[in-house]
């Protein structure tokens, strides 16, 4: 298969997988509209490894598209087939462990987002970079200020982890960081 084809082929599959998912915006939007934005992302910022691209479309697959660990295993060896053992391993370095409460998986991601690979490390910026975007843009029903902020603060601390591969995406996350607080604390909603 063609470096193109496997990444058409990546976005055919995340697309099925998130298929009956939405985004927890208001608008709905489409759940793969997320993975897509990240790729883009990526892409915007002159990323060029087919890997990487593929891993950043299926980033979510394995963290909102299983529910046991059987699912997780499963998914895991279709993606190693079909995509193959870099991307099946940044995929599941992104991957919380949904076992775990949710504020315990937010402390894990920032102790061990320096650890990561160069590759995930690129996708968790490019990751943080769509949800603060969604934020501002599409913002989640019923999360007041606070929480909003809140996630702000803790995707700036898992990016500082991630930072020194590719200053221009470091720049951008500042750049949609400070345009994203400034908007809020500005509509103080
Ligand atoms: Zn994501």
């Amino acid at each position: 298969m063609s470096e193109l084809n496997l990444i058409f082929s990546a976005l055919e599959f995340a697309a099925d997988r998130h298929k009956c998912q939405t985004r927890k915006g208001i608008c709905k939007m489409p759940y793969i509209n997320h993975p897509i934005r990240v790729a883009k992302i990526l892409t915007d910022f002159g990323e060029t490894d087919p890997e990487l691209i593929m891993a950043a479309l299926l980033h979510d697959v394995i963290e909102d598209t299983t529910s046991n660990e059987q699912e997780i295993k499963e998914l895991s060896e279709v993606i190693l087939n079909k995509f193959g053992e870099n991307v099946l391993l940044t995929v599941l370095e992104v991957s919380d462990n949904k076992n775990l409460p949710v504020e315990e998986r937010k402390r894990l991601q920032v102790v061990h987002t320096p650890e990561l690979s160069d590759r995930s490390k690129k996708l968790k910026i490019a990751d943080k970079i769509s949800n603060i975007l969604d934020i501002k843009n599409d913002p989640p029903e019923n999360w007041p200020l606070e929480r909003k902020l809140a996630y702000l603060d803790w995707s700036k601390q898992v990016v500082n982890g991630a930072r020194g591969l590719n200053k221009n995406l470091d720049q951008y996350f500042d750049k949609v960081y400070q345009e994203t607080y400034d908007y809020l604390k500005r509509t103080k909603y």
